[in-house]
């Protein structure tokens, strides 16, 4: 089965069958390909892998969006490409490593935990490959180093786990100032300039009049919960999953504080 879509010419993204994860691929020069947290199943990775030795593609160069485990995987299969992630967000992948590989095994049992979270810190305006200028939006808010790829290009935002269709704002509630920090990273991706897609790190992907509501909904959920008001997000609903109304009864103790 073809798990790959083509949303721009020369970017692909596949959808996991956990929490709508999603895997973005963009085809560089020479048979090389940039692969951005490719997820999540064990099954998913060696479809993804043979699916882009089908192609004639191999990785280049892989990218982490952020050290949450569903975003720092990758197979034997994937080939020992350098994979990178901005420099906080490898402290972090560092010092909570076993937190990380707690997630692995308890949702995508079988990885080899080996090359979870083997990452390079890449403190660069863009990643270093021989493809399409693939640039990085560096902030923080949903997790320390947070790191957007911007594909000018193509105009596609491939902006982890910001600007989601299905998920409310998750804030880093241990940092010292969440709601500034997410709210910093937010207006840095709504101002970039060019965006005509963006690539959520789970849900759907979105034109720019829908990224435009996306970020609406995000500002208006912030603006609640910080100021203790009920949030009426319509991506909180009691079909969500249970994590997530856990995440946002989290948030909404955390500013009752
Ligand atoms: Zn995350």
């Amino acid at each position: 089965m073809r798990a790959l879509t083509e949303i721009a010419p020369g970017v692909l993204v596949a959808t996991s069958s956990y929490d709508v994860t999603t895997t973005t691929v963009v085809v560089g020069s020479s048979g090389g390909c940039l692969v951005i947290d490719p997820a999540v199943t064990v099954a998913e990775l060696t479809g993804l892998a043979g699916e882009l030795a089908a192609m004639g593609l191999r990785p280049a160069a892989g990218w982490s969006t952020h050290p949450h485990w569903d975003h720092v995987l990758w197979s034997r299969e994937l080939g020992d490409a350098p994979r990178y992630a901005a420099p906080s967000a490898i402290t972090v992948a560092q010092t909570s490593r076993d937190g990380i590989l707690d997630g692995v095994r308890r949702a995508a049992p079988g990885h080899d935990l080996e090359l979870v979270g083997r990452l390079r810190s890449l403190d660069a305006a863009a990643i270093p490959w021989d493809g399409p200028e693939a640039r990085l939006v560096v902030h923080d808010g949903h997790a320390p180093g947070h790191g957007a790829v911007f594909l000018p290009g193509s105009g596609v935002l491939v902006a982890g786990d910001m600007c989601s269709d299905i998920e409310i704002p998750l804030l880093d509630t241990v940092a010292a100032d969440p709601l500034g920090d997410y709210r910093t990273g937010m207006e840095r991706l709504a101002s970039l300039p060019g965006v005509r897609q963006v690539v959520p790190g789970h849900g759907h992907v979105g034109d720019a009049g829908e990224l435009r509501r996306r970020l609406g909904l995000d500002r208006a959920y912030l603006d609640a919960v910080a100021a203790g008001k009920p949030a009426a997000d319509p991506r909180l609903t009691a079909a969500s999953p249970q994590w997530l109304r856990t995440a946002h009864e989290q948030q909404v103790r955390y500013f009752q504080r």
